[in-house]
């Protein structure tokens, strides 16, 4: 049904599966870096191909995917799911007459006040990524966790000091958006961080209103810019005192003290974590599971659970 070559495709479809590179025909999840290529024809959610249409800088041929409406080609009918990602992510379920498949792209459990959850379906395969596949990664509930986020920063405010954010531009850098906005909190965003929040907005996720960074940043507001390394990731000189704040799933790893010269980390992900994998594979029920993306250790742990398992890179044809 699929077969690997540097990445999956859907064979009888010679359709690539979130393939980077160039194909005459690829389904895109979400519109992360990691997942996108400029194909000949390319197949996602509407929001999805917007973002991806963005970030590419070139029109695209597209198929338009609505969540839970299926496409039917030459027999093999593809549905997309919420994948509770990012806005706009997708899940994709593909039937043929025999079996059906179920392919995840990233995906979460928890809900997102910007992408919502993932929604599942019964599958015979499983193919999906483990990222937090380790059991270290066990993430608090995202309430509890927002909860202590809008109270550190709105404390740093009062205090007159300038909480800064660093996050990943699509998706992570929106949810908080949203999360400040709706605590009430002054928020300022990078440029690149507008222009996706204005796509959000756009397809019906509305952010909240918030500030762009112009020439200066402006004091009393939570500020949110590109990661460290990143293309955009050049501070302009910020308001004075300054303490900086990491939201990430990796904080959870035990003996995370620090990430950068971050004092306050929070652990929230938009990816599931641990315990969300094994609830993933309870619901979906599979005869077989194919993982990617993360700890391979994973596949061990569900062989020890009775489930039949394989790491997907390793294996050239998937049944
Ligand atoms: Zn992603």
């Amino acid at each position: 049904m699929f077969h690997f070559d540097q990445g999956l495709f859907l064979t009888g479809l010679h359709l690539a599966m979130d393939v980077t590179r160039r194909q005459p025909w690829g389904y895109i999840s979400h519109a992360h870096a990691d997942h996108i290529a400029h194909h000949e024809r390319t197949m996602g959610t509407a929001p999805t191909l917007a973002m991806v249409h963005r970030r590419l800088r070139h029109s695209l041929t597209i198929d338009v995917l609505d969540y839970h409406k299926p496409l039917v080609r030459d027999g093999i009918k593809l549905t997309a799911l919420p994948a509770g990602h990012i806005l706009g992510a997708s899940m994709l379920l593909i039937e043929n007459d025999d079996s059906r498949y179920l392919f995840t792209g990233d995906f979460s459990l928890s809900e997102s006040p910007t992408a919502g959850h993932a929604e599942f379906e019964e599958a015979d395969v499983l193919i999906m990524e483990c990222t937090f596949g380790k059991p270290e990664f066990r993430l608090p509930p995202r309430e509890k966790v927002i909860e202590q986020l809008v109270e550190t920063t709105a404390r740093l405010l009062r205090l007159g000091v300038t909480p800064l954010i660093r996050t990943y531009v699509l998706g992570k850098a929106q949810e908080l958006i949203k999360i400040f906005t709706s605590a009430n909190l002054p928020v300022v965003v990078h440029p690149e961080i507008d222009t996706f929040a204005t796509l959000y907005g756009e397809h019906g996720c509305d952010v909240g209103s918030y500030s762009v960074v112009g020439d200066q940043v402006p004091s009393g507001h939570v500020v949110l810019y590109p990661p460290h390394g990143s293309r955009h990731s050049r501070l302009h000189s910020m308001p004075q005192p300054c303490e900086e704040l990491v939201v990430t799933g990796w904080a959870a790893q035990k003996g995370h003290k620090r990430i950068g010269s971050a004092r306050y980390s929070f652990p929230m992900s938009d990816h599931s974590d641990y315990d969300d994998l094994l609830e993933t594979v309870q619901r979906v029920k599979p005869r077989r599971i194919y993982c990617y993306h993360g700890s391979q250790s994973f596949v061990d742990d569900l062989k020890r659970l009775g489930h039949e398992a394989n790491w997907l890179n390793d294996c050239q044809a998937i049944r």
